[in-house]
């Protein structure tokens, strides 16, 4: 299952695509690496960024409920 983070972007065409990172709060375009160690498959409960992400999540949650 890939990343709830990973976006694509692309023309009518498909022959161009644009994929982001919507974890980070800045633009942030992965690198082949990561697209095929995190992004694309389990491998992205490893991600830093993804782990961080769902840190916060979890922080502001209980947050709010205190
Ligand atoms: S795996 Fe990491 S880098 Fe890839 S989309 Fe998810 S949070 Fe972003």
């Amino acid at each position: 299952m890939r990343c709830r983070y990973l976006r694509n972007y692309s023309l009518d065409t498909s022959q161009w695509v644009v994929i982001s990172c919507a974890a980070r709060k800045g633009l942030y375009i992965p690198s082949a690496y990561e697209l095929h160690g995190y992004c694309i498959g389990k491998g992205h409960r490893l991600c830093p960024y993804y782990l961080r992400k769902i840190f916060n999540r979890r922080q502001n949650k209980k947050e709010a409920a205190a």
